[in-house]
């Protein structure tokens, strides 16, 4: 019974990786505000693809196939997400206000989070583990003092695993950013996507061990009330995001990166960036002077 779920949801998947491939194009041009960005991302790391090699890409609405990631030296095995054994349990509930229900707290999509909850602001990096960008992402953050938020695609988690165990062990937050950022995830089944999410926490674990997965952000930000129920049943808060630069988008310079996000933010605000995506040499360029400005402005940082 576990063989055949797993089998469906691989079909499903597949599917939607082609469909996300065909979106891109269009989404190149006109990926909606607010809407997230996209991962670039071609991996060969998706273990359940057999036969062609790695889908177009696993970002965001991610049209953009330059910049792909290398295929993942150690071709990491596929993991059987749904066998009972590998499932770890879900994290214990905290006791911790983040973990309390979030519908009448927050005004994100359908209740989800879109602020920290106080003065403090909140830098969160998608998209990742990328081996060009995540290090030195982590270095800048180090260098600043500043702990952030990493949501993790579950494939990438897999294949480079040693960023994932940096990332816990220099102190910042991990959120499951799904298994290959299906952008329709939220329109599967219940089963289907706590598959999908309990076999990227469980990469992320693996790389981690120990490490807590207290957030859920939807693939492009496109929420649904089942995707939101399942993340809260396995112990996951869903984060969106206050500020959107759409740093993802190759089209957008450094300066409208660090304009938009500093014309936007404001106290209490979660900041969405992307350490995974294909512009990100952009992004990195504007982050230097977003703590500039946010320190003098005197903003504290949350981890979340
Ligand atoms: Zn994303």
């Amino acid at each position: 019974m576990a063989q055949r779920t797993y089998n469906h949801v691989m079909v499903r998947h597949n599917l939607s990786i082609a469909a996300a491939a065909a979106a891109l194009f269009v989404l190149a041009w006109v990926w909606p505000e607010g809407a997230e960005p996209p991962a670039s991302a071609t991996t060969a790391v998706e273990p359940t693809v057999s036969g062609s090699s790695a889908p177009a890409s696993a970002g965001d609405g991610e049209a953009d196939a330059t910049g792909a990631p290398e295929a993942p030296s150690s071709a990491a095995e596929p993991s059987d997400p749904v066998s009972e054994s590998e499932s770890p349990p879900a994290p214990a509930p905290s006791p911790s206000p983040v973990a309390a229900p979030a519908a009448t707290m927050y005004e994100g999509p359908l209740g989800t989070r879109n602020r920290t909850g106080d003065d403090r602001v909140a830098l969160t990096f998608d998209d990742g583990p990328s081996p060009k960008w995540t290090p030195k992402v982590l270095d800048m953050l180090r260098a600043q003092g500043v702990k952030a938020t990493f949501c993790v695609i579950g494939a990438y988690a897999e294949a480079y695993p040693e960023l994932v165990a940096d990332i816990a062990r220099e102190g910042h937050t991990l959120c499951n950013h799904s298994w290959f950022h299906e952008f329709d995830l939220g329109k599967w089944s219940s089963e289907e996507i706590r598959a999908n999410l309990q076999r990227t926490n469980d990469a992320i674990v693996k790389a981690a061990p120990g490490a807590a997965v207290a957030y859920f952000r939807h693939p492009g930000g496109q929420w649904t009330d089942r995707a939101i129920a399942v993340a809260a049943d396995l112990g996951m808060e869903s984060l969106h995001w206050t500020v959107d630069p759409s740093d993802w988008n190759s089209k957008k310079t450094q300066k409208q990166i660090r304009e938009h996000v500093l014309g936007r933010s404001g106290p209490g605000a979660i900041v969405l960036l992307h350490d995974g995506a294909s512009n990100q040499a952009e992004m990195y360029g504007a982050l230097a002077s977003i703590f500039a400005e946010f320190s003098r402005r005197g903003y504290v940082y949350s981890a979340l």
